[in-house]
């Protein structure tokens, strides 16, 4: 089989040859963003929601797009196109460009690279979308949103990677991850929800979560079939003793969750809502048509 094509600064090239300059901040520094998107049939999903996060995130970490959203829209088309892909999972990556070894970005020349990898998708195993999954709250908190606001997908992640590293050596796939307040934020790079009494609540923005697109997509598709959702301060107490627990995310979509540090959730089985909403959901992906940038 051919090479899978990465698209790099308006080329594509075979995979082994897509290589980003050792001096690039976004290697030295982190100093970049990234989005995780996923293309259904042939559609790129949410591509509008994606990309305006990606330039809102570029924006407050001041790094200026070389391409117009329009134009990066058409990087995400062609990427799927010549790999001949119509199901996929995309990376999206824009760095702040090579500098020096300084801290500076005013060294970075001028522009940062843009970066599209389109691959096949790899998912939870689908048991898990059946039994539930089982999670652990990690130590680790998100970072004050005054340091770097996890609003931005930017290319740190160690706070999650560290949180992960504890869920994993801890036997678990996922840890819960509070906020500088000790509250509830987000999982490691899954939003969180809850379903008490058959409404459903989840953290707002201002609890420090990464905004996600498929949570206000979940959102959306709730509220359209009359299922009350609320965005509400959650403590710990409130996932241990909700009814139902559910995760969304591009790559996970939506999961539930079973067990959280110990406690069984409700039932101990996914929930009715949440296979509800589900099901919801994959019917919103089959009927969705990109409505353009
Ligand atoms: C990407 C991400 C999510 C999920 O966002 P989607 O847009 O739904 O993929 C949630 N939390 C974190 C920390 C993330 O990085």
């Amino acid at each position: 089989m051919a090479e899978p094509l990465v698209y790099l600064d308006g080329e594509f090239k075979p995979k082994s040859q897509a290589a980003i300059n050792v001096f690039d901040h976004g290697f030295l520094y982190g100093d970049g963003l990234f989005e995780g998107i996923r293309a259904y049939n042939g559609r790129v999903f949410l591509c509008r929601e994606h990309l305006d996060r990606f330039y809102d995130g570029a924006n407050c970490l001041a790094i200026k797009l070389p391409l117009a959203k329009k134009e990066m829209r058409e990087v995400l088309y062609e990427s799927l196109k010549r790999n001949g892909l119509r199901d996929a999972y995309i990376r999206l990556i824009a760095t702040r460009g090579v500098g020096d070894l300084g801290l500076s970005p005013l060294k970075c020349a001028g522009r940062g690279s843009i970066i599209c990898i389109a691959a096949s998708i790899t998912l939870y195993p689908d048991e898990f979308y059946r039994t539930g999954m089982k999670i652990i709250t990690s130590a680790v908190q998100r970072s004050h949103p005054e340091c770097l606001n996890p609003r931005v997908k930017s290319l740190n992640y160690l706070s999650n990677i560290l949180a992960k590293i504890e869920a994993i050596n801890n036997g678990y796939e996922e840890a819960i991850m509070l906020n500088h307040r000790g509250e509830v934020a987000e999982c490691t790079g899954d939003n969180l929800f809850i379903v008490k009494n058959g409404i459903v609540k989840t953290p707002p923005p201002s609890a420090v979560i990464l905004e996600g697109c498929t949570r206000n997509c979940v959102i959306r598709v709730a509220r359209k079939s009359r299922i009350e959702v609320r965005e509400e301060t959650l403590a710990r107490f409130d996932v241990y003793t909700a009814d139902e627990l559910f995760l969304t995310g591009t790559a996970a979509e939506l999961i539930p969750v079973v067990e959280a540090d110990g406690r069984s959730i409700g039932s101990g089985k996914p929930g009715p809502v949440t296979l509800d909403l589900l099901a919801k959901f994959r019917r919103f992906i089959k009927a969705y048509r990109d409505p353009g940038v």
